[in-house]
């Protein structure tokens, strides 16, 4: 991909939420090494200041599930460097807890972070973009958001990951006139923190492996490559779209 022109990223301005680690942290990988001046924005300081490190990126401490914090993200990025080109939402977490025992604590959680930051990121992000005329925003959905999952419980998880998907859509609609770009993608299960919890159980991860076709879990570098080409001018006539990167998972 990257002797491609179409897939450069020379000079353009991504951030990356959740970046500190997991898809965030590989996507962040990627799209530097596509040329790309990355910004890692995550509540995980620690992590995040090394993940940056690492990259030669910017970092930027936040929680996302506040607003100001996330319009205060975008000010010092355009501050920083004049632009937002693109914005990869990936910061989110999975509770799995039997629906008739979530508490409105996990519940509010769950849509919090996964739904209702995801939305706070696309309007601030976007209003830069539209002032732009041009940018290309990411959301990280779920295949959870397609089908529900078998055998753990996660129905906020579920649900909220729904929600991305037609939020995604709807402001596809109503920027694609006006140069942003909005898709959405939806990943399998893939080998991160997150999936840890699963896969140290073998019930949950026998049942995983054997509803995926491909038999294995994906790597973070796998839904990584998917985010470039959404991120490039590769995607040019993509907006609107849910990319199942899923290892065939949805496909019986
Ligand atoms: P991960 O390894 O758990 O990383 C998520 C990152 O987001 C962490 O650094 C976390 O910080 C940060 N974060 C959490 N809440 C935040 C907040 N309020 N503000 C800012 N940052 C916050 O996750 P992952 O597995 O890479 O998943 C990334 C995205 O892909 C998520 O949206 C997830 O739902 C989606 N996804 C993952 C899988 C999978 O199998 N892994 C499958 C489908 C979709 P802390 O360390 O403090 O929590």
């Amino acid at each position: 991909m990257p002797n491609s022109p179409l897939f450069s990223l020379d000079d353009r301005v991504a951030l990356v939420t959740g970046g500190a680690r997991g898809i965030g942290f590989a996507s962040a990988q990627a799209l530097k090494e596509h040329g790309a001046k990355v910004v890692i924005i995550d509540i995980n300081v620690e992590l995040g200041q090394q993940a940056a490190q690492k990259l030669g990126a910017d970092f930027i401490a936040a929680d996302l599930t506040k607003s100001d914090q996330v319009r205060q993200a975008a000010g010092s990025i355009v501050e920083k460097h004049g632009r937002i080109d693109v914005a990869l939402n990936n910061a989110g977490i999975a509770v799995n807890v039997p629906s008739e025992e979530c508490s409105d604590e996990d519940w509010l959680r769950v849509i919090n972070i996964n739904l209702n930051a995801v939305f706070f990121c696309c309007r601030e992000f976007g209003k830069v973009m539209l002032q732009q005329g041009r940018g290309s925003i990411i959301n990280l959905a779920s295949m959870s958001g397609v089908i529900s999952n078998t055998p753990q419980p996660q129905s906020a998880y579920n649900a909220s990951k729904a929600g991305v998907i037609l939020l995604t859509k709807s402001l596809a609609g109503e920027w694609a006139k006006r140069g942003v770009r909005v898709n959405s993608i939806s990943p399998g299960y893939i080998g991160t923190e997150m999936t840890k919890l699963g896969m140290s159980q073998s019930d949950w991860y026998q049942r995983w492996l054997e509803f995926t076709p491909m038999g294995r879990l994906g790597e973070p570098q796998e839904v990584a490559n998917v985010v470039v080409f959404l991120a490039s001018d590769a995607s040019s006539y993509f907006t609107g779209s849910n990319l199942l990167v899923d290892g065939g998972y949805t496909a019986w």
